[in-house]
């Protein structure tokens, strides 16, 4: 819970505030810009929401805070911000909100479709977002992108029952309970709308998820970068082979994908042939840094 009494000093006065517990995780950026920005290492309220929309996006920057960071000294009703998420994005993709501190706030993102919805790494297991994901029909299997990003994956498996799937490469005290390993490099066909492309690099086990030939969940392999207007690969957080992670980048050109969904970093959707592009400037930039 947030304290005023640890209020950082760079809030625009009034109701809303972020203490100086945040994690810089980025959430609150994503989901409510109107209202928060970052300085030196930490997020603040740049403006205080001004209109019913605004205040309704720093209420869902509230709720979805990990670290309870973000606090509100107006009276406002919290029920609809809880109810928010999963936060439709396209299709059946929708945004989970509800990032766990034990993934470093990372985003996870829900799949509804007909055989069954995918929970792509795991949110924290709190109910409200427990409780809307079984009105949008629970969860059948549950795709980690790589050993870090798992939070609360015991939870979510024990309660739904979803068999959860991981490179074996990933495997490690936390993830050996796993139900569906994959192995190697080559694609795996899960269905005839998901394809597993393992993508080692980050992390030896590191895998994206490419659904309906248009979203790729690239975990911490690949992300937008808003300010330079590109996708980026994490060179200073890449924890097993950067050379190796350039090469797994290669062979994603040969898919085509509109949306690259990460666990940080920013979200983007791109014409194909835009995304393509985009793909081969990241890879050069990787081919170009040692
Ligand atoms: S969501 Fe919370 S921890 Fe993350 S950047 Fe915002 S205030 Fe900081």
């Amino acid at each position: 819970m947030a304290k005023l009494s640890r209020r950082f000093a760079g809030n625009a006065a009034g109701a809303f505030f972020v203490d100086t517990t945040c994690i810089d995780c980025d959430t609150c950026r994503v989901i409510a810009p109107a209202s928060f920005a970052e300085a030196n290492g930490q997020s603040y309220v740049h403006s205080q929401p001004a209109t019913a929309e605004e205040r309704h996006r720093a209420l869902m920057a509230l709720v979805a805070c990990p670290v309870g960071a973000i606090g509100s000294s107006a009276k406002a009703a919290i029920t609809p911000a809880r109810a928010a998420f999963p936060e439709r994005l396209a299709g059946g993709v929708h945004y989970c909100g509800y990032p766990s501190e034990r993934s470093y706030g990372a985003s996870s993102y829900l799949i509804v479709r007909p055989d069954g919805n995918v929970l792509v790494d795991s949110p924290r297991f709190t109910r409200p977002l427990v409780e809307r994901i079984e009105a949008l029909g629970g969860i059948r299997y549950m795709f980690l992108t790589h050993r870090d990003d798992v939070a609360d994956h015991r939870a979510y498996a024990r309660h739904f029952g979803c068999a959860r799937i991981l490179h074996e490469a990933d495997l490690v005290a936390e993830t050996r309970v796993v139900e569906h390993l994959v192995a190697g490099e080559d694609p795996v066909v899960l269905s005839s709308d998901l394809l597993v492309v393992p993508t080692p690099g980050h992390t030896r086990g590191s895998a994206c998820l490419l659904y309906d030939e248009a979203f790729l969940f690239t975990g911490d392999h690949l992300a937008w970068d808003p300010a330079s207007a590109a996708l980026e690969a994490f060179r200073a957080y890449c924890w097993y082979d950067w050379q190796v992670q350039t090469h797994s980048m290669e062979r994603l050109g040969a898919f085509r994908f509109t949306w690259v969904l990460p666990g940080h970093g920013r979200r983007v959707h791109l014409p194909a042939a835009r995304m393509a592009a985009a793909l081969a400037r990241c890879i050069a930039d990787m081919r170009a840094t040692p």
